[in-house]
């Protein structure tokens, strides 16, 4: 660990919690509460078109219903823009960042000269157009170079050797999941340059979400398994901006009668926090707790200790 614990719940204010995020919200409580650390919540609303008005406040009243109460006072990244412009400006300095004009149409019809059509919905892998320049057009977006790979720190002998070597490979991203055991992903090749701040100036997730998680000393970071894929190009951009890297833990999700996971776009009906208990022992059956009928603050120690037992040793 990188210090003295501090976990984080970080939703983004698009909707009420449902069944789904409790069970990211109670894993990540749990962890903290059996490392005897700190847990934090930020609300990651810099994407302002999917935030819904009040979504913020009604997600903390939820959390609250649920006995999930921050050791400090709540976050939201709207406020905290300085905070992320200056690493990206950094990264321009030192030539790991550039300005993109492309649309989204003008990077189909390069993957599509090169032969790699795309189904529709997935995500493109950005051909690197702009990384010699915006060739006339005006700058939309900001993204990373993942062909470059230049820790922000002093590289030991070994490492200048590996860097030598490795040439084009050092956007290769191994860690070590809690749950999910050891993952691997090619950030160049599988993600390509992906985007730091959008065309509509809003900060991108990948760049908060490393650098809040940088600034709040967080060392464990527990949320779902759907943001597992996001894990390696936070870790790029770590190792670019020479912070420290937490230790993860993606947690299992919920799905629908259909298979599809919970989530605002398949319909997940908000959580009725009126029955807090009912809620908590749905997404503890999730987390593999036993059941527990009594009150709210029994039944949070109770799963704190079976929490402690299973999980601290990883
Ligand atoms: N705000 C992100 C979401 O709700 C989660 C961020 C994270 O836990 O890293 O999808």
């Amino acid at each position: 660990m990188n210090g003295p614990y501090r976990g984080r719940f970080a939703p983004s204010p698009t909707g009420p919690l449902h069944a789904g995020s409790l069970v990211a919200a109670l894993a990540s409580w749990l962890d903290a509460r059996a490392h005897q650390g700190q847990w934090l919540v930020r609300l990651e609303d810099t994407d302002r078109e999917r935030c819904v008005a009040g979504a913020d406040q009604l997600i903390l009243r939820q959390l609250a219903d649920c006995g999930l109460l921050p050791d400090e006072a709540p976050v939201w990244q709207s406020e905290r823009s300085p905070l992320y412009q200056a690493p990206l400006d950094e990264l321009v300095q030192r030539g790991l960042a550039y300005p993109c004009g492309c649309s989204r149409k003008d990077i189909e019809l390069v993957l599509a000269s090169q032969g790699q059509d795309r189904p529709r919905h997935s995500e493109l892998i950005y051909p690197g157009t702009c990384r010699s320049g915006l060739h006339g057009k005006p700058a939309r977006a900001w993204r990373l170079r993942t062909d470059i790979f230049m820790p922000n720190r002093p590289l030991a002998p070994v490492d200048i050797k590996v860097v030598a070597i490795n040439k084009g490979a050092n956007s290769m991203v191994g860690w070590q999941d809690r749950r999910l055991g050891a993952q691997q992903q090619d950030v160049a090749t599988e993600v390509g340059d992906f985007v730091l701040k959008r065309a509509d100036g809003g900060f991108a997730y990948q760049l908060a979400v490393v650098v809040d998680d940088a600034a709040q000393g967080i060392t464990d970071v527990v949320r779902g398994e759907d943001l597992a894929n996001n894990t390696a190009r936070q870790i790029l951009l770590q190792r670019q901006l020479g912070l420290a890297t937490p230790r993860y833990l993606h947690t299992p999700l919920v799905c629908n009668a259909q298979g599809e996971k919970l989530s605002k776009q398949t319909g997940a009906p908000a959580l009725d926090t009126g029955a807090p208990l009912a809620a908590l022992n749905v997404a503890a059956a999730v987390l593999g707790l036993l059941p527990v009928a009594d009150n709210l603050g029994d039944a949070l120690a109770s799963w704190v200790a079976e929490w402690r037992a299973t999980w601290l040793a990883t």
